[in-house]
């Protein structure tokens, strides 16, 4: 992870995820896969809030943690959040179907993506999210494809 900037609050972490998806929006990046990786309360549920919210979302987003798969739709764009942490076996993703999920106009957000072992297509970009204290978390950002690379250069991210 190239490097890590500190988010002083919850709020700073809502606000991390809403300039990812501006980013996106700016470049009309409508298909991307992003995982969220980190500990238990690194702030992966709360980064997915701001993204959603960039988008336009304004309901609750519950956690993924039970259902595994919450579904989200934007017009032209679908945004599947992900929470693969109660899976105790990659093979245990096989009836999921995550594998014919990517496609244009699908976003995948996916906090413990590790769990699926090779069974998930690999991530455009990852979102690392580090417990720096109780308040305040540290987060970083790297890019896996072009797109991705595209946007992270965008200004703000
Ligand atoms: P995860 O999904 O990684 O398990 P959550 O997003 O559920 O973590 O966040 C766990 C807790 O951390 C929540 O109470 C959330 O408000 C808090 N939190 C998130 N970002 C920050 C931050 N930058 N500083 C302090 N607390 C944060
Ligand atoms: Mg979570």
């Amino acid at each position: 992870m190239p490097e890590f900037r500190r988010l002083d609050s919850p709020e700073a972490t809502v606000a991390a995820g809403q300039a990812l998806a501006a980013a996106m929006r700016v470049l009309e990046v409508n298909q991307l896969i992003i995982f969220l990786v980190g500990d238990l309360g690194a702030g992966k549920t709360t980064f997915a809030r701001g993204f959603l919210r960039g988008w336009g979302h304004s309901g609750r987003v519950p956690s993924p943690t039970y259902t595994i798969i919450e579904p989200y739709e934007f017009g032209s764009v679908e945004i599947y959040h992900i929470d693969l942490y109660r899976l105790t076996d990659p093979g245990e993703s096989d009836d999921l179907g995550l594998t014919e999920l990517p496609g244009p106009g699908v976003v995948m957000l996916v906090e413990w993506p590790e769990r699926a072992g090779d069974r998930l297509p690999g991530p455009d970009l990852t979102v690392a999210l580090q417990v720096a204290g109780d308040d305040r978390r540290d987060i970083g950002f790297r890019a896996s494809s072009a797109t991705g690379k595209r946007v992270l250069t965008q200004k703000n991210i």
